[in-house]
């Protein structure tokens, strides 16, 4: 049985995950921290009282309940210190916060080898997205011409995703770096043409009635291709949130991606 802390747990991914951790046999839901504590976990989450307190301090809910996993659905300026925190206290993050910098990545993985705690994060959980990401990356080695665009509900804090910098770093691996578009093109309207990955051009959309959806747009001659995925509904990236509970503490050090974890 993996015993599971949930931080953010009265978030909109929050509550989807003390659901799921429920929900599933080998799992067990054993601390639930939030800025909102003082409800049960179960009740904030719509799945019925489950006995277990939603606290504020992470620190003490860590101590308390000796949970072997961290699950993180919070917010990009506190995912840091908390899996900072659960992993001084030997305790493994399941990330799924994204907005963590790269040197903050760096210093997660110097503290995460150091106390011998494996860290795993994912920009995108769902496994639909994973796989549009490996797709992209593969036509990209055939169609470097190629743009993000991303398209996330309004109260999304970080712009770009943390899905869409992902897919433009696997398309990296195989695309050299390469302006797009007109050599003379001038922005009209600065950010008209997205933020630029190496000549990845990304667009942000922030809108009510979407998720997480994500459309990457190939050019060649005389062609296009799109590829696109959406997440419906948060349920989406519950599997991979599972599988991740199940495989981090066979890792080591901080391993990023959802497909690291496939077959
Ligand atoms: P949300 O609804 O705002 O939930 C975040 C929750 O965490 C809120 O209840 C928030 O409380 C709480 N919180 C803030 N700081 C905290 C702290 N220091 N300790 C404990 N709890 C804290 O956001 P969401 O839609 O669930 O998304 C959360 C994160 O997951 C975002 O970064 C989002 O981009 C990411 N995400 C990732 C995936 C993936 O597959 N990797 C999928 C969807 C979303 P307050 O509201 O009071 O601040």
């Amino acid at each position: 049985m993996v015993k599971v802390l949930v931080s953010g747990a009265c978030g909109r991914m929050g509550q989807a995950v003390v659901k799921a951790v429920q929900d599933d046999a080998d799992l067990s839901l054993v601390a639930a921290v939030d800025v909102r504590g003082g409800v049960d976990a179960g009740e904030a989450a719509g799945c019925g009282k489950c006995g277990v307190m939603v606290g504020t301090d992470l620190e003490k809910a860590l101590l308390d309940s000796r949970p072997d996993v961290m699950v993180d659905f919070t917010r990009p300026d506190a995912v840091f210190s908390n899996a900072m925190l659960a992993v001084k206290n030997g305790v493994a993050p399941v990330i799924g916060t994204t907005g963590m910098t790269a040197d903050e990545r760096a210093q997660l993985e110097a503290l995460s080898l150091e106390k011998n705690t494996p860290v795993f994060l994912a920009p995108n959980f769902a496994i639909g997205a994973v796989l549009m990401m490996l797709m992209s990356r593969q036509a990209a080695k055939y169609m470097p011409h190629v743009e993000i665009i991303e398209l996330h509900h309004d109260n999304k804090l970080d712009a770009p995703s943390g899905t869409a910098l992902q897919t433009a770093e696997m398309i990296r691996e195989v695309r050299a770096s390469a302006q797009q578009g007109h050599p003379e093109e001038k922005e009209k309207l600065p950010g008209a043409r997205g933020a630029k990955v190496d000549g990845i051009h990304i667009h942000s959309v922030r809108l009510p009635g979407f998720v997480a959806h994500q459309e990457v747009i190939f050019g060649g001659l005389g062609q296009t291709l799109t590829i696109r995925h959406d997440s419906i509904n948060r349920e989406s990236f519950m599997p991979g949130v599972v599988l991740a509970c199940k495989k981090v503490r066979d890792l080591t050090g901080v391993v990023v991606g959802l497909e690291k974890l496939l077959d």
